[in-house]
């Protein structure tokens, strides 16, 4: 059994409901975002025989752990602290086993671990658990308001919506396997665009 994330970028908003509701959940500190909801865009305004046509484009992504088949994290985690539970596939750290030495954040590519400076020691996005183990969903999913994020066995998601999982700015999934699907905006761009940029780098 594995649980995954289905992120539909072309409904999202980018209001980040998902990211306050779990900073509220998690009670974290002000910089931790368990969640990060990116903005990207870019394009420009080109004149052609006087005319100016609007290339720009953006669009969001909703982004917490992505709970890897091959999570870099645990691999680099040297205590252990850093596992991937067997029953469902969550990649959660053990608090008290961690020693603050933040090789996951250095791994992961997506940015997902965030270090508690209070007990010094790694935080992350846990799907949950808890409340899914009480039969609710993840509270980023149960408080958007455009119903733009799914949890559920990745299976049951894969079948559902496809496998698409390389969009920009995200790294290429072959890096780590991400348990994610996504529904691509109609603008979006593949992993490794360099036309747009992140658009709110001092929020995520
Ligand atoms: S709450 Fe929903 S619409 Fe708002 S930013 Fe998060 S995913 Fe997008
Ligand atoms: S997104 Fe990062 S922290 Fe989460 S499982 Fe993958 S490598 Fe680990």
């Amino acid at each position: 059994m594995q649980y995954g994330f289905y992120i539909n970028s072309a409904k999202c908003t980018g209001c980040k409901t998902c990211q306050v509701s779990c900073k509220d959940e998690k009670d974290t500190d002000i910089g931790t975002k368990f969640r990060r909801v990116y903005e990207y865009g870019g394009g420009s305004w080109q004149q052609t025989n006087g005319l100016w046509q609007n290339n720009t484009f953006a669009y969001y992504l909703s982004i917490s752990c992505n709970h890897c088949e091959e999570p870099t994290c645990v691999h680099g985690c040297p205590t252990g602290a850093m596992h991937k539970r067997k029953e469902d596939g969550l990649v959660v750290v053990d608090q008290d086993v961690c020693v603050g030495c933040r090789y996951c954040e250095m791994r992961c590519p997506y940015g997902a671990p965030q270090f508690d400076h209070q007990k010094r020691v790694m935080s992350k996005c846990d799907g949950c658990y808890e409340r899914v183990s009480q039969g609710l969903k993840p509270v980023c999913v149960d408080s958007c308001p455009q119903r733009a994020l799914e949890f559920d066995d990745i299976n049951v998601l894969r079948e559902k919506y496809g496998n698409e999982r390389d969009i920009a700015p995200l790294p290429n999934s072959s890096l780590t396997k991400p348990n994610i699907v996504i529904n691509t905006h109609a603008h979006a761009k593949c992993s490794g665009d360099t036309i747009g940029r992140i658009l709110n780098p001092e929020e995520i």
